[in-house]
């Protein structure tokens, strides 16, 4: 069957990554915590919202990917079903 880490290509993106400039590898949208008064008039902490630069992971890709053999197929693109 087709790899399905690589689909098929044998090689695989890997990109550099660097910290997020936007919200410094948090993955948050603010560092601060954010309170709101819900329906029931009860002050909560409100959810962070993901940081839209790198949607939460804290790291974004720099550069132009490096293509690196596949290592779950060993670069051949298919595995082989037990
Ligand atoms: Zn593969
Ligand atoms: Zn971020």
């Amino acid at each position: 069957m087709l790899c399905p880490e690589c689909k098929g290509n044998g090689t695989v993106a890997k990109y550099k990554t660097q910290t997020c400039p936007t919200c410094q590898g948090t993955g948050k949208r603010t560092s601060f915590p954010q309170f709101e008064i819900d329906e029931y008039g009860v002050c909560r902490q409100k959810e962070p919202e993901k940081c839209p630069t790198c949607e939460g992971r804290g790291r974004i890709r720099v550069g132009q990917p490096e293509y690196v053999p596949c290592r779950l197929c060993g670069g051949r693109g298919t595995i082989y079903e037990e």
